[in-house]
């Protein structure tokens, strides 16, 4: 069912609208299913490839961390679903999906919500323009009045923290474990992406070492967003088992050298470990708000400023959707967590142009409208 509901764009035709949404994965998918709910006229959805592309890209054999069930009709939404009345449990039938899995699941999504994606339009940049926003793009420029920024973090890795990192290879980047060179492979980063790079390799038969700062894999905490998930720990669990892994959990990176045919991967404190094949750098991702960097203001932690309702500081009609989407310690790095600041962003824009608001009470009732924080603390497990 693929690309149904996808325009592919010679020259779009388009050069107004109401609302840009940039980006076709879950979090553009997601609010522009808000939108339709509100019966926002003239939402345009522009992709640079086509629906749930960062899916696509994914290395084979990963698999989503966080698990899917069709638990929907007792009001507890599929923690994977975009909308509280889809399921990739349901529609998929698997628990974790794949990336491409989880790519068809959206394709569905957006047929079933009706929502058409012009696809192949690449975003360059946002200019403001009096009451609007001009989007630059590879097909020409488009006037919008609101703009939601979904374009995700997966397609803009961070490396520039590690110097020499040309002489590693990003995870994101890996597409089969299999055919990485060499039997002895030297990870870099110990979260989530380092431990499934992990996990991938040695299914493929070789010998792993994971240099990480911290030691992800030895902390319990109640948020998933700063420990390992249960996924993957006990995927890990059983590797460790069996010496398949090695785990260094105080080694702080700095960056990498070139020696001869060798790769010098350069630690903190004078360590160092060589190594031939290049080195994976699971060094997690910049994000894509880089790319409009002076449309936002930035924190301490270099996160964009945001207002109570997920709108740029610095641009106003500019909304963000997302993993990059934070608040007082607050993170949005899952789809459970981000989708529930979709109806956010939708009342927002809604009350702005003076659309009725009361289709979004479903939300509300069903987790998917979380514009009180302070219910949120994840501290408060028991066991
Ligand atoms: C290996 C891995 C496993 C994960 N597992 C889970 C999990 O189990 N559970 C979970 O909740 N989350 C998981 N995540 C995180 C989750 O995938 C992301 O939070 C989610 O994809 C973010 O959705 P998004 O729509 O913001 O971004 P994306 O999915 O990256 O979508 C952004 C879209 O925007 C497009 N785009 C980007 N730039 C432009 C541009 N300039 N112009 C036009 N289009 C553009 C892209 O092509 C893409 O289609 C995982 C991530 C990884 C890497």
């Amino acid at each position: 069912m693929t690309d149904t509901v996808s325009m592919p764009s010679r020259k779009m035709a388009i050069s107004q609208a109401n609302v840009v949404i940039v980006g076709a994965g879950p979090a553009g998918i997601g609010v522009a299913r808000v939108l339709r709910h509100l019966a926002i006229p003239d939402v345009r959805v522009l992709e640079r490839e086509k629906i749930g592309a960062s899916f696509q890209r994914w290395t084979i054999g990963t698999q989503f961390i966080s698990p899917s069930f069709p638990s929907n009709g007792f009001g507890l939404t599929d923690l994977n679903a975009v909308s509280y009345d889809t399921s990739p449990a349901f529609s998929l039938r698997r628990e974790h999906p794949s990336g491409g899995e989880y790519a068809n699941y959206l394709q569905q999504a957006a047929l079933a919500f009706g929502i058409t994606v012009n696809t192949g339009i690449d975003v360059r940049g946002l200019e403001p323009d009096g009451e609007g926003i001009v989007v630059r793009t590879s097909h020409g420029e488009v006037r919008a009045r609101f703009v939601i920024w979904a374009a995700g973090q997966f397609q803009y890795p961070s490396v520039s923290s590690l110097s020499g990192a040309e002489h590693g290879v990003h995870s994101s980047l890996v597409k089969r474990w299999a055919e990485y060179p060499g039997d002895d492979v030297l990870v870099i980063g110990g979260y989530e992406s380092g431990i499934d790079a992990a996990i991938g390799l040695t299914a493929a038969g070789k010998s792993v070492t994971v240099l990480s700062r911290a030691a992800p894999w030895a902390v319990s905490g109640p948020d998933p967003s700063l420990t390992l998930s249960p996924f993957t720990k006990q995927r890990l669990d059983a590797l460790t088992r069996r010496r398949s892994i090695a785990l260094i959990g105080d080694a702080d990176i700095l960056g990498l050298e070139r020696q001869g045919d060798l790769i010098r991967v350069l630690g903190a404190n004078g360590r160092s470990w060589t190594t031939k094949p290049p080195p994976v750098l699971a060094t997690g991702f910049a994000g894509s708000t880089k790319l409009i960097d002076r449309c936002f203001a930035r924190d301490a932690n270099d996160r964009p400023i945001l207002t109570p309702q997920d709108e740029s500081t610095e641009l106003p009609g500019l909304f963000l959707v997302g993993p990059e989407v934070h608040h007082e310690g607050h993170i949005f790095c899952f789809i459970y967590k981000f989708r529930q600041r979709f109806a956010v962003v939708a009342r927002a824009i809604a009350a702005r142009m003076g659309v009725d608001t009361e289709p979004l009470a479903p939300y509300r009732a069903n987790n998917m409208f979380l514009d009180d924080l302070s219910c949120c603390d994840a501290t408060e497990c028991l066991c």
